[in-house]
């Protein structure tokens, strides 16, 4: 990867961790996600507000490292009047970026800035961590979510 690439990710990166994007509870979200990632410590909730089987909000809450954060911020973006099943696939192609640095598909946006995030294997985690509560709230599971 070219370094001036590498570069304008690390800044999106920076931003989404310094200015997180719906950063906030949700008051009436219809689902909601935990994730906590103990190698890191990074400790999130996902809210989402469902217009029958569309997102119609995601939020979340929580602290952690800056990759953790900016994910989260990215994820609640990018939802955003999804279906349930779009939110699935989108959460595949993501996990490809994140695991293997591919990027696959149209429509991804500022999610490829985690292509990066495989060279890093103890990053991985801290980038999948709020992906996952995501899922878990969509699917309306109420258990805590770990990336274990
Ligand atoms: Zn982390």
């Amino acid at each position: 990867m070219a370094e001036d690439l590498d570069e304008l990710y690390q800044q999106v990166i920076l931003d989404h961790c310094k200015t997180p994007r719906n950063f906030r509870a949700l008051p009436g979200a219809s689902r909601r996600g935990e994730g906590y990632n103990p190698l890191c410590g990074d400790n999130y909730t996902v809210f989402v507000a469902m217009d029958g089987d569309r997102v119609r909000e995601a939020t979340f809450q929580g602290s952690g490292c800056c990759i953790s954060k900016a994910s989260a911020s990215l994820l609640t973006d990018a939802v955003k009047g999804r279906t349930k099943e779009e939110v699935k696939a989108l959460f595949g192609q993501v996990h490809d970026i994140i695991t293997t640095g591919r990027v696959t598909g149209d429509g991804l946006g500022k999610l490829a800035v985690f292509a990066g995030v495989h060279k890093f294997p103890a990053r991985v985690k801290c980038a999948i961590l709020a992906w996952h509560a995501l899922v878990a709230a969509v699917d309306g599971a109420e258990t805590p979510v770990t990336t274990e």
